[in-house]
């Protein structure tokens, strides 16, 4: 038995899989302003054509091309790895697989698709990228992508994480990346909230109005913005991670998993890892598909199904989604990643349809969780990965009590090295759970009452 399932270079994967191919029921459509449904060149100031029309597609495979493979061999296939250390410490028949993401240079799964998005600029003579970031690790994989690529790169780092959190600014210095603290002095979005509150710590609904505002309105038109999770294109190039987990599978002498867990932010590194199985329990397989949320954030399991913006300065079309309202602003749970008030509309209209089966958990079972991964596997996941571990071992423990030898496989989306602030809280005994008030929700998901009802559209089959 090998517990380090390795890929050829030569068998990466050479197409992406495209789930709103294969769903039952399509998504609705992102709205623009006037209520009607958004047209291609309408985000043509904010992202290239190119990745508008991967956004729009509906084709079921479409092709890496070799620029960006030549890339991504850096580091991937990334390993398929058995956790048989946790198996062993829990007695339990089941056999945990996971995707080690952590091995990227910039520490996550995030490059997966921040090269690509640098690629397909570059191709269309964008000379500048723009993004936002909270804690980092987004601002980093596309400061990463973009030196590789020969383009600038702009971001705009949420002020608490810019002076509390300075490692991962230096890794984008590094990387050759301009990031500043937001608000800003340098867009009319960030002076105005200076001018109300000098003192804001910042969010990310500030950053994301300050990086769409540098690039809609650089005058040269060869500046464009990214954003690292939600949209259907950023899925779609993380679905290298199931695809290469598909073949390992395979070579590790299983079928199907079981059980499918990774933990959820804005979604995309749960559903690069789920949507090819997803396709496969559309075609008849039984698979348990578990994105997983903090109950400080829990949008998926407890916020309604609505059109809502994607910032805080509501300047996206409105997406059809479980959200928590743009005006959410979470507790400051250690998991920064984990925070963002919606979720992508694949994997909602994956929940519509009983295809995807999300569960939230508390802060401190998933610091348990990850300390028991560190005893036990020896590596030390970023706070986020935590979540997908804390639904890991519930699973393996079921498991053990029903005396099935399930196949579980999940995501390890990053290492938390650059995390250790978070650790450091839960050993000295800091960190409380949080479970958000019914309250909290209804007064933050009732403006969204006025905005274009979504309706839920399902076969029911699942
Ligand atoms: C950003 C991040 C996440 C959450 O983002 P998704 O788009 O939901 O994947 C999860 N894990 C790590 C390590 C991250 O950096």
């Amino acid at each position: 038995m090998e517990i380090k399932i390795n890929l050829k270079e030569r068998d990466i994967p050479r197409k992406w899989y495209n789930l709103a191919a294969d769903l039952p029921t399509p998504m609705l459509p992102p709205l623009g302003p006037d209520g009607k449904p958004i047209t291609p060149d309408m985000l043509a100031p904010v992202f290239p054509m190119n990745l508008i029309e991967q956004e729009v597609s509906t084709k079921r495979w479409i092709p890496i091309p070799g620029e960006i493979l030549d890339i991504l061999y850096r580091w991937r296939p990334a390993p398929l790895k058995r956790a048989v250390n946790l198996e062993k410490y829990l007695k339990t028949p089941a056999k945990i697989y996971y995707k080690d993401e952590s091995i990227s240079p910039p520490g996550s799964h995030k490059p997966n698709t921040a090269v690509p998005q640098a690629r397909y600029n570059k191709q269309f003579g964008i000379k500048k990228i723009t993004t936002e970031t909270g804690a980092g690790q987004w601002g980093c994989a596309l400061a990463f992508a973009c030196k590789l690529i020969g383009l600038e790169c702009k971001v705009y780092m949420v002020r608490i994480s810019f002076d509390q959190k300075p490692f991962r600014k230096i890794m984008m210095q590094v990387w050759g990346a301009n990031c500043v603290a937001s608000p800003s002095n340098e867009t009319n979005a960030g002076r105005k909230i200076l001018a109300e509150m000098p003192d804001t710590p910042g969010s990310l609904g500030i950053a994301i109005s300050e990086a769409i505002e540098s690039a809609v309105t650089d005058p040269t038109g060869q500046t464009r913005y990214s954003l690292g999770s939600v949209l259907n294109h950023v899925l779609l190039h993380q679905t290298i991670i199931g695809l290469e987990a598909k073949k390992q599978l395979k070579l590790a002498g299983e079928k199907l998993p079981d059980v499918v867990i990774g933990c959820a932010g804005g979604g995309s590194n749960f559903a690069g890892l789920a949507f090819p199985f997803v396709a496969d329990k559309i075609n008849g397989a039984n698979i348990k598909i578990i994105p997983v949320e903090p109950t400080a954030c829990p949008k998926m399991t407890r916020g309604p199904f609505a059109y809502d913006f994607g910032d805080t300065a509501c300047t996206t079309p409105l997406l059809a989604m479980y959200t928590l309202g743009h005006a959410f602003i979470p507790k400051p749970i250690h998991a920064g990643g984990l925070r963002y008030h919606g979720m992508a509309p694949l994997v909602c209209q994956g929940i519509n349809e009983g295809l995807i089966e999300p569960k939230a958990y508390q802060q401190l079972q998933c610091y348990k969780s990850a300390m028991l991964w560190a005893s036990t596997e020896g590596s030390i996941c970023a706070p986020e990965t935590s979540h997908a571990i804390a639904a890991v071992i519930d699973e393996a423990e079921k498991a053990r009590e029903e005396g099935k030898e399930k196949v579980i496989l999940f995501n390890y989306s990053g290492h938390g090295l650059m995390d250790l602030l978070g650790y450091d809280a839960f050993l000295s005994g800091k960190l409380t759970d949080y479970t958000l008030p019914q309250e909290e929700i209804d007064k933050y998901t009732e403006p969204l009452k006025n905005l274009p009802k979504a309706e839920v559209k399902k076969t029911g089959k699942w």
